[in-house]
């Protein structure tokens, strides 16, 4: 993917930036009081960080709390004023855009729900062009890289050059312990597409619990995100809104004081040095891989032929659970995590049903199979 951004680098407008940056505060505005002892909290710990509030919520169904409105802006107001903390919130239409403008918020976000839309995101986009207000873009719900680019690329050429990407998770059908699905992978694609994107990970609403926090937030770290969006409620339990994933200021303070924060790039030359030689050592194993994979995948299309010629269907559903089976037990022998033989098994099988699928609607004879690389053809390059 093509990700082409004009970045203003983050220490250039957060000052003081250290690892992580952090943003912290209520999933809502929900009174004064609320705000103020939740900010003046966070503020003794962290003065430099960034205080998060919505004031107006996104919520699936009717009839729940919809968010304070207006009023949370001048607890915004009061909070800046007050604690010294800058202030964020997230803005989903025009109209929210110049009402935080006129108010003094310092930061916007648009909020994953709104990421899906590009109508929306190019109004808040049109309201925002002459400004030059730091926007963050958190992922779309759903796992559409295309999208979360389109939606950062939108505010970009409204011409907002202090953006940053919020990693929020994925809904997806098997979320494993997770509210929101991670895909690391994804994370991995956008800053591969767009290194100098400032990408900041929201642990709260991947997790949807407290005793999650600390692991993805050391996760985030060591995925080189710049920052952590932590919810933060002086009494989470009762919040009117995500009251199931909150912390208090205080065990906020625990997780990030627990946090190891590693560098990214190796001065040391000799680190570097056996770096360099564990890497070398991952590359041959990887070509070693794609050269099996290239050979099994030939052999995948043998069968295809001869299942066509004999008139037997691509899938056997039996066969293809006890591969799985036998592919979980032996991966479990040699440490490897189901989850992760499941989803290579995967796949490779879908690999391998398109390429039998391929040769089931071509008239090759099995005794001449279709060419397909071989390893040693993928190797040596040719076709
Ligand atoms: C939020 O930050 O409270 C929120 C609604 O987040 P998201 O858009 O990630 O669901
Ligand atoms: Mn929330």
């Amino acid at each position: 993917m093509k990700l082409e951004l004009d970045i203003t680098p983050l220490n250039q407008w957060f000052l003081n930036f250290s690892k992580p940056m952090l943003i912290a505060g209520p999933c809502s505005a929900e009174t004064e009081v609320q705000m103020l002892t939740t900010a003046r909290q966070i503020a003794a710990f962290y003065p430099g960080s960034i205080f998060r509030a919505g004031i107006w919520k996104p919520r699936t169904r009717p009839n729940t709390f919809e968010g304070i409105g207006d009023i949370g802006l001048k607890w915004m107001q009061q909070v800046k004023s007050e604690t010294g903390l800058l202030t964020a919130t997230e803005v989903a239409t025009a109209e929210h855009v110049e009402k935080c403008l006129k108010h003094g918020i310092d930061v916007l976000w648009v909020g994953a729900r709104t990421t899906v839309n590009p109508f929306s995101v190019q109004e808040i986009a049109d309201a925002l062009k002459g400004t030059d207000i730091p926007v963050f873009v958190k992922n779309p719900i759903f796992p559409d890289l295309q999208l979360w680019a389109g939606a950062l690329e939108r505010i970009n050429n409204a011409g907002i050059k202090k953006i940053a990407a919020v990693h929020r998770g994925f809904h997806s059908y098997d979320n494993g312990p997770f509210r929101n699905s991670p895909k690391w992978e994804l994370v991995i694609e956008l800053k591969t597409a767009c290194n100098e994107l400032p990408v900041i990970c929201d642990p709260s609403h991947i997790g949807g619990t407290p005793e999650l926090i600390p692991y993805l937030a050391q996760k985030a770290m060591d995925m080189d995100m710049c920052g952590l969006m932590i919810e933060t409620h002086v009494q989470p339990k009762s919040a009117w809104s995500d009251a199931k994933q909150q912390v208090t200021p205080y065990e906020l303070k625990e997780i990030i004081s627990d946090l190891n924060i590693r560098s990214a790039s190796v001065a040391d030359i000799e680190l570097q040095t056996k770096l360099e030689e564990l890497r070398a050592i991952i590359d041959k194993l990887d070509n070693e891989l794609l050269e099996l994979l290239a050979k099994r995948m030939a052999v995948s299309a043998q069968i295809g032929a001869y299942k066509r010629d004999n008139s037997i269907t691509v899938l056997q559903v039996a066969h293809w659970k006890k591969l799985i089976e036998n592919g979980i037990l032996r991966g479990n022998l040699l440490g490897l995590p189901k989850d992760f033989i499941k989803g290579l098994y995967h796949l490779i099988h879908d690999e391998s049903i398109r390429r039998q699928t391929e040769v089931m609607n071509k008239s090759t004879s099995p005794l001449n199979p279709p060419k397909i690389n071989s390893g040693q053809a993928l190797s040596s390059g040719e076709g």
